[in-house]
């Protein structure tokens, strides 16, 4: 608490001690009991609440509790009026109205302004944009150029496949997409977002909300039920329960996997089944992107191509655009557009079918 205080004052932590202390002036004079109870309240609220704070980061606490100031606030004006005048008491309601109005226009300038920074103009007609990226890696003496000046666009909607032999950086490439990764130099917009530009907790917010991850390994959690390991991004993003676990049937059952599979731990299903789940558990935020690495690497070729197929219908029925990374060709025929990767750079664009997501 005294870390977060000293080395990470914010202006909300700053409100909350004004609050106390504000309170604590109130509590201590002889003012009438309701006032005193009140102020006593408060205090004990605004300690919460910084403890909270502290544990949780902000939590929707802090609302809830500059509404209080508010009302708190007017009720004492209130009680001045019927009580008599008394400045103490008069001077701590304007103190408190004061502060609780301050608190919930940062926050609510917190919020518009995280919103903003990952939610861009939506305007441009590509969702993804790289601009002649370079990632370098740093492996003692030695650095390894992973990408040599990438520049690609992907179009809402689309269905891309990055080909390329083991080595060339595709991974790498997807990495740095998806937010996991930054390059060397280049950058990268995701739905028209510099992500260059995010910081920690707003790249987290759009990974979670814009991108879902499918990898080879599946990387589900194998304590715990697939409809929880499908959940799971819905609870970050506090999605209602009821919600969630209708959203959790709905994908399931669009992708094949009926009620039985549902209670069961992932490691008991096949391989397809497993990353069909994993593609259940990218989709559960309705994310734009779907990015997936080598998805049909631990599969067999029929149930492969059946994974493939749950891509392609999503990518069709939900608009859901998806980078596909892959060395197989097969794989990659099933895309709009096939990405030749070759030593960290593009060597070659092919079109599949007519071009136009037909074949
Ligand atoms: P691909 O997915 O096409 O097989 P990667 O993107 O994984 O290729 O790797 C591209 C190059 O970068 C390879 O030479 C690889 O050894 C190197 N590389 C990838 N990740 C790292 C890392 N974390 N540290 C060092 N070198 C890496
Ligand atoms: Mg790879």
């Amino acid at each position: 608490m005294v870390y977060c205080l000293v080395k990470k004052p914010t202006p909300i932590t700053g409100l909350l001690l004004l609050i106390i202390l504000n309170r604590a002036i109130l509590a201590s004079l002889d003012v009438p009991y309701i006032i005193d109870m009140g102020s006593k309240l408060v205090i004990a609220l605004s300690v919460a609440a910084l403890i909270l704070l502290i544990i949780w980061g902000y939590h929707g606490v802090l609302p809830l509790l500059f509404g209080i100031e508010i009302g708190g606030g007017m009720g004492q004006v209130f009680l001045v009026a019927v009580w008599g005048w008394n400045l103490t008491v008069l001077l701590s309601s304007i103190i408190s109205m004061a502060t609780g109005m301050l608190g919930v226009s940062i926050i609510m300038n917190i919020e518009s302004e995280h919103q903003q920074m990952i939610e861009a103009d939506g305007e441009s007609e590509y969702v993804i944009e790289v601009e002649d990226v370079y990632k370098d890696y740093v492996v003692g003496n030695i650095v390894v150029h992973a990408l040599r000046g990438i520049s690609m666009r992907v179009r809402r909607g689309e269905f891309v496949a990055i080909m390329g032999p083991s080595g060339s950086g595709k991974s790498t490439l997807l990495n740095l997409i998806g937010a996991l990764d930054k390059p060397t130099s280049g950058k990268i917009y995701i739905d028209g977002v510099d992500i260059s530009k995010l910081d920690e907790d707003q790249l987290a917010e759009l990974r979670n909300r814009k991108i879902g991850f499918v990898f080879q390994m599946f990387n589900l959690i194998n304590r715990t039920s697939v409809a929880r390991n499908v959940e799971l991004p819905s609870i970050i993003t506090r999605m209602p329960k009821k919600k969630r676990i209708e959203k959790v049937r709905k994908l399931l059952s669009i992708l094949g996997l009926d009620e039985d599979a549902m209670k069961r731990r992932p490691i008991f299903l096949s391989g397809g089944q497993q990353q069909r789940v994993a593609i259940a558990r990218a989709l559960m935020n309705d994310p734009k992107i779907i990015l997936a690495d080598e998805p049909t690497g631990n599969l067999d070729s029929k149930t492969g191509k059946e994974v493939m197929e749950y891509l392609k219908m999503l990518n069709r029925k939900l608009g859901t655009t998806v980078v596909v990374v892959t060395h197989d060709r097969s794989v990659a025929m099933m895309a709009d557009r096939i990405l030749h990767i070759m030593d960290g750079k593009i060597i070659r664009e092919e079109y599949v079918g007519d071009g136009y997501g037909n074949e």
